[in-house]
């Protein structure tokens, strides 16, 4: 039992089990591989995420990307794009907007809606939703699991989603590295047409600051893949991860 798990009641534990899948978000890979899971939010985006593809290609490394779908549908060709390179498509959102306050049967209802139109557009099953901002109530989490999707958060962080320097950006991100972490970073920028706050685009070379990450992580030994494939040998690490 995780010290984490301690600090619910067993009666509410119980309760949690008999109505719905695991308690807890995904949030690292336990696994033997030398290799950590690098993920996307925010995109796709013209300058982003096509800056971070070639780079990826070019150290042969894979990732989850985590997409909006107000940017699904402005930008179908990088989405296709994103697939036909081998990376993973999961769902940040049907937009950007947090879920931890809206009810069960909103979160259930665009989740669901979203989760069907995302894999319309990549062909293949979608299994992932990382929660915009990282916030979820345990009414979103149990919605978005009714719905059909596993909820992934995160362990280290590039920091790119605000403004900052790259120096900051690498020392953040290599906080908490190891074997199996999950590490957030962005290919794109949520607007307030995507739900989002808008109004503080951190100006930065994404492509550039992803082969940084690359080399810092490779520097340690480990080579970026996608989340599905970390599970192919690995197995999930959940943690409970509520913020409203
Ligand atoms: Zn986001």
């Amino acid at each position: 039992m995780s010290a984490l798990t301690r600090l619910v009641p067993t009666g509410v534990r119980r309760w949690l089990r008999s109505h719905g899948g695991p308690l807890g978000s995904v949030v690292a890979v336990r696994t033997e591989d030398p290799e950590f899971v690098l993920t996307y939010d925010d995109g796709p985006e013209p300058g982003g995420t096509d800056a971070i593809l070639p780079v990826l290609a070019s150290r042969g490394a894979r990732a989850t990307f985590f997409v909006l779908m107000t940017r699904v549908r402005r930008y179908p060709a990088l989405l296709r794009e994103v697939v036909s390179e081998g990376h993973e498509v999961a769902l940040h959102g049907i937009d950007h907007r947090a879920i931890s306050r809206m009810s069960y049967r909103e979160v259930l209802e665009r989740t669901a809606r979203a989760k069907a139109e995302l894999e319309d557009a990549v062909g293949r099953e979608v299994r992932w939703l990382r929660p915009p901002y990282g916030l979820q109530s345990l009414t979103s989490f149990r919605a978005v699991q009714s719905a059909g999707l596993e909820p992934v958060l995160w362990g280290p962080s590039a920091a790119d989603s605000r403004p900052g320097t790259t120096d900051e950006r690498l020392r953040r991100v290599l906080r908490g590295a190891e074997r199996g972490a999950i590490v957030l970073s962005h290919d794109g920028y949520a607007e307030v047409e995507d739900g989002g706050h808008g109004g503080n685009r951190p100006e930065l070379d994404r492509g550039q600051l992803a082969g940084l990450v690359l080399d810092a992580y490779g520097s340690l030994g480990l080579r970026a893949t996608s989340l599905s494939n970390a599970l192919a040998s690995g197995t999930v690490t959940r943690g409970l991860w509520f913020r409203r």
